[in-house]
């Protein structure tokens, strides 16, 4: 079996026995890392824990934007940690704009929003670590804006789904986007694939965010993972030996997984 990274997966978010049992079974299914990004200060600490438990988890810290603003204390805390932890995490995230909040409640303002990720991308910038952004749709352009101000190229765009301008924007960038298992079935997504270099895709499952088409039902684990290799290789029309090893490359470059073993 080809070796896989699960490029963005919420570890906390699982209930123990499965996460757990997920664990148990990296190696019988090839998964050589697993990059657990963080929605707020609890699940800092707990990825932070977890990755000195276990060297695959590579834990990158952050708030999530999809939630209530964090108080002034827990945003310090959240940053103190990511300075303290410099050196062991990979990455600062899951950090962007509440896309999906604004579709029910489109009286949030989002000025405070941006301001909040101004001051992780200013983080990120200052200790040379990559971002791992929630930015979608029209979303994705207030992040490329800022990311272009800030002069920040070490961007992964988690899920990605945008118009066909932003999609150019991004490759002219070379951000890099990640896919989920929704590529077997979601014809959006297929279309995003046939347009965006091999060369800066990585493979995720959000986890444990479920998934429909083959997978429904059944609770998300990052083996599927090896799903949407297949699912990749046909669709670029590229020898599936060759999707892994890139896929695989991409990852461990972008995150600099070598760095830290
Ligand atoms: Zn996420």
């Amino acid at each position: 079996m080809n070796p896989i990274i699960d490029a963005h997966i919420h570890l906390d978010l699982y209930e123990e026995s499965f996460r757990k049992q997920m664990l148990s079974e990296l190696d019988q299914n090839s998964i050589i890392h697993l990059i657990a990004v963080s929605n707020d200060l609890n699940s800092c600490l707990k990825n932070l824990t977890w990755s000195m438990q276990e060297q695959r988890i590579k834990p990158a810290l952050g708030f999530h934007p999809e939630q209530s603003l964090p108080s002034k204390e827990e945003a310090e805390k959240i940053a103190d940690l990511i300075r303290r932890y410099e050196k062991h995490i990979v990455a600062i995230g899951e950090v962007g704009l509440p896309y999906y909040t604004r579709q029910d409640h489109p009286e949030i303002h989002v000025p405070p929003y941006l301001d909040l990720l101004e001051h992780f991308l200013r983080l990120a910038n200052e200790l040379d670590k990559p971002v791992v952004l929630h930015a979608i749709y029209e979303d994705a352009d207030l992040v490329c804006d800022l990311l272009e101000k800030h002069q920040i190229n070490h961007a992964h765009f988690h899920w990605f789904k945008g118009s066909p301008s932003t999609i150019k924007r991004m490759i002219n960038n070379r951000f890099f986007i990640s896919v989920t298992p929704d590529c077997l079935y979601e014809e959006e997504i297929h279309d995003l694939i046939k347009q965006y270099p091999l060369d800066l895709i990585m493979v995720e499952t959000d986890g444990p965010w479920p998934f429909d088409g083959p997978f429904e039902h059944l609770a998300t684990h990052p083996k599927m993972i090896h799903d949407s290799v297949r699912k990749i290789s046909e669709l670029k029309n590229q020898a599936i030996e060759t999707v892994y090893d890139l896929l695989y490359k991409n990852t461990v470059k972008f995150y600099r997984l070598n760095r830290n073993e």
